[in-house]
């Protein structure tokens, strides 16, 4: 995650890790601690400078204006520090996540992926595309409701993220349409991936209202190459396999043209 995309203060999170480390109240101790020795140092450096004063009267009051002050606006202090840290947090989520899934969004996605892909294609390094797509998602909304649509794709959000590695690349494309991007991944390792989510989605045992939903899904995948200029061209060529897919009678994975020569369609449900 890029965090200067919203121009934050770097101090702000590390700030906040350690009041959350500490704990409020120890958190504000330290910190009163820490600006009496300043304040009570200070009015000494002060006295020994100016060669006059009383020191004990300026240990005294010094004590007593610095305490009472970071007491209060300490407090207020971290308490903002804290406050600030869930905003951003939470607008970094909103910014990049799907709500419903939690997998990352499409803008999200594309920004990501179009920095890892333009690497990818000037270091010649793997990478591959998939283009997963919920089979008759109208017709389980339909039969089922919209309520048990949307627990259907945050178990194939579930079950995709557990399949992937860290480095991937997980997002919902579109209504009921994710997208996975496989960094350092060859062709036959691109296929494995995206069957093994098919299986894994087909043998979700997901029932509602005491009654079995059918479940599949159907991939196109697109395994970066030499004709793609673009990362638009790679994903194009991963919904024309998600088509054929389709087409095949679903439930099964498909490759983009040339991903495999001889090879169009590898996998079936
Ligand atoms: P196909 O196998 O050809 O993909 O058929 P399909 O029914 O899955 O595709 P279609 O495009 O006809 O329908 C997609 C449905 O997905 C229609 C839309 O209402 C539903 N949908 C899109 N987003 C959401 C969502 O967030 N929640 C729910 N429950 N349904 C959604
Ligand atoms: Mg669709
Ligand atoms: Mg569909």
């Amino acid at each position: 995650m890029q965090s200067d995309q919203f121009d934050e203060p770097r101090w702000l999170p590390v700030l906040d890790r350690w009041v959350q480390k500490l704990g409020m109240t120890r958190a504000l101790l330290l910190l009163c601690g820490t600006v009496w020795l300043l304040a009570v140092g200070m009015s000494q450096l002060a006295i020994t400078l100016m060669g006059q004063g009383n020191r004990t009267i300026a240990t005294v009051s010094s004590s007593v204006c610095a305490l009472s002050i970071t007491s209060v606006f300490g407090y207020v202090f971290l308490r903002l520090v804290v406050h600030l840290e869930q905003a951003r947090k939470s607008m970094l989520r909103h910014a990049t996540q799907d709500a419903l899934t939690g997998t990352f969004n499409r803008r999200y996605f594309l920004e990501q992926v179009g920095r890892e892909w333009a690497r990818a294609r000037r270091y010649d390094t793997a990478c591959a595309l998939l283009l997963i797509d919920v089979d008759h998602f109208k017709r389980v909304n339909d039969s089922f409701g919209h309520l048990c649509g949307d627990t259907v794709l945050r178990q194939i959000a579930d079950v995709s993220g557990e399949t992937l590695r860290q480095a991937d690349v997980l997002a919902r494309f579109g209504g009921e349409e994710f997208i996975v991007f496989l960094p350092h991944t060859d062709p036959l390792g691109a296929l494995d991936v995206a069957e093994r989510i098919r299986e894994r989605v087909e043998a979700l045992n997901l029932s509602w209202n005491g009654k079995s939903v059918p479940l599949s899904i159907s991939v196109g995948v697109a395994a970066l190459g030499i004709e793609h200029q673009t990362l638009d061209q790679l994903i194009h060529d991963a919904d024309e396999a998600l088509y054929a897919a389709k087409a095949s009678g679903r439930n099964c994975v498909r490759a983009g043209a040339g991903l495999l020569p001889g090879r169009s369609s590898v996998f079936s449900g």
